[in-house]
C-alpha cells in the first residue's frame, strides 16, 4: 500500500516533465519538509511538520486522531503548501497533530490536551511564523483553548496565530461553512465550463463520504444550490435514499442503511470523499460508478486509484483545489486579525467564491491546453509558484 507521503511525492514527480530544467534542484528540495517537530504531549505522540515557507508563513491544521504518524503529517503539510499556491494566497504549508482517540476524552481532558499541545508548538508558531487551524476532530473551541495558552505563554494578544477561531475571539464570519462552500463553487464552475456535457445541475446526484465539518457543509450547501444529495456517511456507515436526503435537518447520529464501501460504489453523478486520505485505492477504484470524483478530504485518492478512474473516463477534481475554500477564509481571518477590521459575512463569502472561480479557470485552461488531469494542472501551477518563490529567495 502506498503511504500518503509516497503518494504525494508521486503526484509531484508527475509534474516534473512540465517544469523548466532550472527547477530540478528546487524539486529535489521539495521532497523534504523544512522542519519536523515531534515529541510527546500528555503521553501521546505529537507532531508539527513545517513543509515549506517560500511563499509566506507556514499554514496548516491540527488533527487529533489515533492513527496519526509522521508520514501522514508530511503528506498533509506538503499538500497545504501546494493548496495555498493553487489559490494564490501568501502562505506556505504545515500540519500538526496528536495521536489520540479524542472521542474517549472528557471535555476537561480535551481542554488539557489542547493547552499542552499549544505549549509544545508555541516556540514555532506565530502570525508570521506558522498559523494553525482546525482539522479532523478539532474545532473552534479547541483553537480558542490553544490561543489562550499561546497568549498566556507569550504575554500578548495574538489572534492571528490561529485561524478557525470562534467569531467572539476574532474568528471570521463564514469560516465554518467555507470549505464546503468552496467545494460547491468548484462543482458549479466545472459544470459551467463543460457546458454540462457530461452532467447537469438538475440531474446531479451526489454521494458524500464523511459527515463532519467539511462533508456536512458541502452536502447542505449543495442541496441548497439545487443538487440532489442521495447519500452521506460517517465512520459508522452511510444513509442512502435515491430520492434525496434532507441534509439541513440531519444529525451526525443517523441510522446507517449502507456501508462506506457501498456508498463509494453508488450509481451517482458525483462522488465526494470528505473523510480521510487513502479512501479510493487500487482495490476499490474500479467499483466507482460516479462520473466525477470531487475530493473534499485531503488525499482521498491514491495515485494508482486515480489512474484507474481516469482510464474509466471519470474526472477527478483534486483536494488542493476543492477544499481550498477553508484556507482561503482562514487567510481572510488572519488578514482581519492583523488589520483589526472585520468584514461582514457577505464580503467573506463573495471574495472566497472569486478566489476559487479564478483558480478553477486557471487550472481549466492548463487542462485544455495540455490535455492532462486536473491534479496535474493544479500542481503545475502551484509547484511552479513555490519554485519561483524559492528561486527569488536564492534557495535554489
Ligand atoms: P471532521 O472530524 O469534522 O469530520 C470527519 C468525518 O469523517 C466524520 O463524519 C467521521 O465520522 C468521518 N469518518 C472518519 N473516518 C471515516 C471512515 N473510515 N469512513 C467514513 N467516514 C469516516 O473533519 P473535517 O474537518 O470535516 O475534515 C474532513 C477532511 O477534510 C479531512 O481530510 C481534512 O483534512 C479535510 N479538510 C478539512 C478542512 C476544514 O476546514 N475542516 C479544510 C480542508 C480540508
Amino acid at each position: 500500500m502506498t503511504s500518503a507521503f509516497e503518494g504525494a511525492m508521486k503526484q509531484l514527480d508527475q509534474v516534473e516533465p512540465y517544469l523548466g530544467k532550472e527547477y530540478a534542484r528546487g524539486l529535489k528540495l521539495l521532497k523534504k519538509p523544512q522542519k519536523i517537530i515531534k515529541g510527546k504531549v500528555l503521553g501521546h505522540r505529537a507532531f508539527r511538520v513545517q513543509y515549506n515557507n517560500a511563499r509566506g508563513p507556514f499554514k496548516g491544521g491540527i488533527r487529533f486522531h489515533p492513527n496519526i504518524n509522521e508520514d501522514e503529517m508530511k503528506a498533509l503539510a506538503f499538500w497545504m503548501a501546494v493548496k495555498c499556491a493553487v489559490v494564490g494566497i501568501p502562505y506556505g504549508g504545515s500540519k500538526g497533530g496528536v495521536a489520540v482517540d479524542s472521542s474517549a476524552l472528557s471535555r476537561e481532558e480535551l481542554k488539557r490536551l489542547s493547552f499542552a499541545y499549544a505549549d509544545f508548538i508555541a516556540p514555532y508558531i506565530g502570525p508570521w511564523q506558522d498559523v494553525p487551524a482546525p482539522d479532523v476532530n478539532t474545532d473552534g473551541q479547541i483553537m480558542a483553548w490553544m490561543l489562550e495558552e499561546y497568549e498566556r505563554k507569550t504575554s500578548q494578544q495574538s489572534p492571528a496565530t490561529f485561524t478557525g477561531k470562534p467569531v467572539e475571539l476574532g474568528g471570521s464570519q463564514g469560516r465554518i461553512e467555507a470549505t464546503g462552500l468552496g467545494g460547491v463553487t468548484v462543482l458549479k464552475n466545472y459544470l459551467n465550463f463543460l457546458s454540462s456535457k457530461k452532467l447537469s445541475n438538475q440531474v446531479t446526484n451526489i454521494a458524500v463520504q464523511g459527515f463532519g465539518n467539511v462533508g456536512f457543509w458541502f452536502a447542505k450547501l449543495a442541496s441548497e444550490a439545487g443538487f440532489k444529495v442521495v447519500a452521506v456517511s460517517n465512520s459508522k456507515g452511510g444513509i442512502y435514499n435515491s430520492k434525496g436526503l434532507k441534509i439541513g435537518k440531519m444529525a451526525d447520529s443517523f441510522k446507517p442503511n449502507i456501508t462506506n464501501a457501498e456508498l463509494l460504489a453508488l450509481p451517482v453523478d458525483v462522488l465526494v470523499p470528505a473523510a480521510l486520505e487513502n479512501t479510493l485505492t487500487k482495490d476499490n477504484a474500479s467499483a466507482v460508478r460516479a462520473k466525477l470524483v470531487l475530493e473534499m478530504a485531503n488525499g482521498p485518492t491514491t495515485p494508482e486509484a486515480e489512474e484507474i478512474l481516469l482510464k474509466k473516463g471519470i474526472d477527478v477534481l483534486p483536494d488542493v483545489l476543492c477544499n481550498a475554500g477553508g484556507v482561503t477564509v482562514s487567510y481572510f481571518e488572519w488578514a482581519q486579525n492583523l488589520s483589526g477590521y472585520y468584514w461582514p459575512k457577505e464580503r467573506v463569502l463573495a471574495e472566497e467564491k472569486k478566489v476559487l472561480t479564478t483558480a478553477f479557470a486557471n487550472i481549466y485552461r492548463v487542462v485544455s491546453q495540455k490535455k492532462i488531469s486536473y491534479r496535474q494542472a493544479a500542481f503545475i501551477l502551484a509547484v511552479g509558484r513555490i519554485l519561483e518563490a524559492m528561486m527569488l529567495r536564492g534557495r535554489i
